[in-house]
């Protein structure tokens, strides 16, 4: 089985075939800058019999069509022998961000399903259009293929009432569907069952805390293998710190920097999403930068570290508590996955809750899902290299299959 998947923005198409019997990819890409007078167009092929071969191109994409059809031609290409025709792919999995209240798995996208994640759009309003605009245009360029939504916020759907409920006036709820939905479910998820294989214990009888810090970071607590809490809220702005977000703020900064110092909305939601987080603090949004800087006695450098790793530290424990008995801790993602600074720093004073991190193990890179606590630990701590794309295409395989 032959699957597409599609992660589709506002101005890039990002795509992977994968053939699903081995779990391996043929071709992996992107097409960006879409409506701009110049687009950028980038694929990397994998062949079974021979090296990997790279294209890229400058060239204008009009839009979302034209950007799909440069990939069919790009997979089709007989020079590539990638695939014939596209009839060779049996399925389309989507990425999309934000499906509300409406959906709590992947689902098999119909007329119905179009209008829902249209419906979702107040929710998800950078998102969730340029979602769609790769939905229409997979569904009329592979007629014959089923296509199929994954969710971001689907795994975060069984949380509690008390976890996903705002204390703010019920209307807003009841009229609005203001509340928490939470994001990365993808991620979130597919680590969380690597996580219970490496336990040899089934997901449902799993109690896990999932720690994504990428650009966009959240961690979720897993009970018996459903999300229970995360910490992205209503919009993925919420929680912890992150490259350019600002993670938990008083609610009440709106009104200050309005009354006393002039900005708009738009000026401090583009300052909250864009100039706030690790950024904010030192400048400065890779933590490869970060761990320069501080040995160079950057002294925001070093706070900006600190408050990433205690506002880590301090949600880990009121997800411990959360969760009461926890198995393991699943560190993933850019940062959780290769920094072993961030890692230590973020479970520190964390021994009494049986956290023991084995500082050797810590250090080892690897690109390979590992255990990194100590022997004594009581909880265990992972660091599992996350797979979007892999994800989706696996919840796409099993709705093709169905
Ligand atoms: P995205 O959320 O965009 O998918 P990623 O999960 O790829 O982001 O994470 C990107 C971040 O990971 C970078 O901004 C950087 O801070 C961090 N990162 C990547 N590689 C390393 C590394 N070797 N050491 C420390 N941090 C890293």
């Amino acid at each position: 089985m032959k699957l597409l998947i599609v992660n589709s923005g506002s101005s890039s198409i990002k795509f992977q075939l994968l053939a699903m019997e081995k779990e391996n990819v043929l071709a992996s890409g992107l097409v960006e800058r879409i409506g701009e007078t110049l687009g950028y167009i980038k694929c990397t092929f994998f062949p079974d019999t021979e090296q990997e071969r790279k294209v890229e191109q400058e060239e204008p994409v009009a839009n979302h069509h034209a950007g799909m059809l440069r990939v069919i031609e790009l997979l089709c290409d007989p020079k590539k022998g990638i695939i014939a025709d596209t009839k060779e792919i049996n399925g389309v999995g989507h990425r999309v961000v934000h499906g509300g209240e409406d959906f709590h798995q992947t689902t098999l996208i119909n007329d119905a399903v179009v209008k829902a994640i249209e419906k979702n759009i107040p929710l998800a309003p950078l998102h969730n259009p340029p979602n769609l605009d790769g939905i229409r245009v997979a569904r009329e360029l592979f007629p014959d293929a089923p296509q199929v939504a994954v969710f971001d916020t689907a795994f975060h759907q069984s949380m509690p009432s008390c976890a996903f409920l705002y204390a703010l006036p019920r209307e807003l709820y009841e009229k609005h569907r203001v509340r928490r939905y939470g994001f990365h479910g993808t991620s979130h998820a597919y680590v969380a069952a690597e996580c219970a294989k490496l336990l040899g214990k089934k997901l449902a009888d799993c109690n896990l805390v999932t720690v994504h810090l990428g650009n966009g970071s959240s961690m979720t607590a897993i009970k018996q293998g459903k999300s229970v809490d995360t910490t992205l809220g209503m919009t993925p702005l919420e929680g912890l710190v992150m490259g350019t977000r600002c993670g938990d703020v008083d609610p009440a900064l709106h009104l200050f920097l309005q009354q006393n110092l002039g900005f708009d909305l738009p000026a401090i939601d583009h300052m909250l999403n864009k100039e706030s987080g690790l950024k904010g603090l030192c400048g400065m949004n890779d933590l490869r930068d970060i761990h320069q800087a501080v040995a160079a006695g950057d002294i925001w450098a070093e706070h900006a570290l600190d408050v990433l790793c205690y506002r880590n530290r301090k949600y880990l424990a009121s997800f411990l508590a959360v969760l009461g008995h926890t198995d393991a801790i699943v560190f993933t993602a850019g940062i959780g996955e290769n920094d072993p600074v961030v890692r230590r720093e973020s479970l520190q004073g964390l021994h009494n809750f049986g956290i023991v991190l084995d500082e050797e193990l810590n250090q080892k890179r690897s690109r390979t899902a590992r255990c990194i606590s100590a022997a004594t630990s009581k909880v265990k701590v992972f660091v599992i290299p996350t797979n979007e794309e892999l994800a989706i295409a696996r919840e796409t395989a099993r709705l093709v299959e169905g």
